[in-house]
C-alpha cells in the first residue's frame, strides 16, 4: 500500500463534510459486526431493542442486551480511525462545517473527541430518563449489570438507553449543504447509507466509498464517485492529510 493509491483529501477545500462511519471503523478496536442473527450489533437486533413496545414488554431483557453491548464497548478503546476523524474535525477553519454522522453505537467516536457528532442508532454508552417531562439530562452510564431494569434517580421512572431523537434531522441539515460527502467502514448498500449518498451526489458533492469490500462485491450504490478499499484506520489517518495522522494511534491487531 503506497501513499499515492490514496489520494489526501484536502478537507480545507471544502465547506461542507458529511463523514459517515459504520462498523468497519470499529473493529481494530476490536469491535466486530457480528452480522447474522447472533449478530449482538446487527441492525436488527438495534430496531428491535430500540422499539418501545420492546421496552413495556421486557425491559429487563432490553437492558441486558444493552449491558452485554457497553461491556464490550467499555472492554475497547479508540484506533486510529476514530482519532483521526477527532483530529480532522479539530483542524476545520472557523466557519467550515463537518459532521460525523456513525451507525455504530459503540460510542467509540465520542470516546475519541468527535464533537459534532451524530449516533444514529445512539449509544450504549447513554442513558436517559423515560418520561420524556423528566428534567434528568441524557447520561454517560457505564452500569453493565443488573438483576432489575434501573430507574430514573429523580423521578422513578424506568430509565431506557439513549435512542436518537430528531437525529435524522440533524443529517439532513447537514447533508443539505454539503459538499464531500464520505462513507467509510460501511457497505453504502443498506439504509442509511445508501439514502444519505443518494442525497450527497443529488446535490453535487463529491462522493468516497472507503470499505475493505469494493462496492461492486456488495451490489454497491452507483452515486459514489471514487473507491478506495482498505482498512479504516490505516485509509484514515492516510487520507485526511496530517491534521488527521494519528501519532499515538494504538497497535493495529
Ligand atoms: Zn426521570
Amino acid at each position: 500500500m503506497t501513499a499515492h493509491e490514496f489520494p489526501r483529501i484536502e478537507l480545507d477545500s471544502y465547506d461542507g463534510v458529511v463523514i459517515l462511519t459504520g462498523a468497519g471503523v470499529s473493529v481494530a478496536s476490536g469491535i466486530r459486526p457480528y452480522r447474522g442473527p447472533d449478530g449482538l450489533w446487527n441492525d436488527e437486533k438495534l430496531v428491535k431493542y430500540s422499539r418501545i413496545a420492546t421496552f413495556r414488554t421486557d425491559p429487563l431483557g432490553v437492558w441486558r442486551h444493552w449491558w452485554k453491548m457497553r461491556e464490550l464497548a467499555l472492554g475497547a478503546s479508540p484506533n486510529a480511525a476514530h482519532l483521526a476523524l477527532a483530529r480532522a474535525e479539530a483542524a476545520r477553519p472557523e466557519g467550515k462545517r463537518f459532521t460525523l454522522v456513525t451507525q455504530n453505537v459503540d460510542g467509540l467516536h465520542y470516546r475519541a473527541g468527535s464533537l459534532s457528532l451524530v449516533e444514529y442508532h445512539g449509544s450504549c454508552m447513554r442513558s436517559r430518563c423515560s418520561d420524556p417531562g423528566c428534567s434528568l439530562r441524557p447520561f454517560q452510564d457505564r452500569q453493565c449489570s443488573g438483576d432489575t431494569a434501573p430507574s430514573c434517580p429523580l423521578c422513578g421512572a424506568p430509565l431506557r438507553e439513549q435512542i436518537p431523537r430528531a437525529q435524522a434531522g440533524a443529517v439532513d441539515k447537514a447533508l443539505d449543504s454539503c459538499d464531500l460527502f464520505i462513507a467509510v467502514g460501511t457497505s453504502g448498500t443498506v439504509w442509511p447509507a445508501a439514502k444519505f449518498v443518494d442525497a450527497a451526489h443529488g446535490l453535487g458533492a463529491r462522493t468516497i466509498y472507503l470499505n475493505l469490500q469494493g462496492l461492486g462485491e456488495l451490489g454497491g450504490s452507483g452515486a459514489f464517485d471514487e473507491e478506495y478499499l482498505g482498512r479504516a484506520e490505516i485509509l484514515l489517518p492516510l487520507m485526511l492529510g496530517p491534521e488527521g495522522a494519528s501519532g499515538d494511534g494504538e497497535p493495529l491487531p
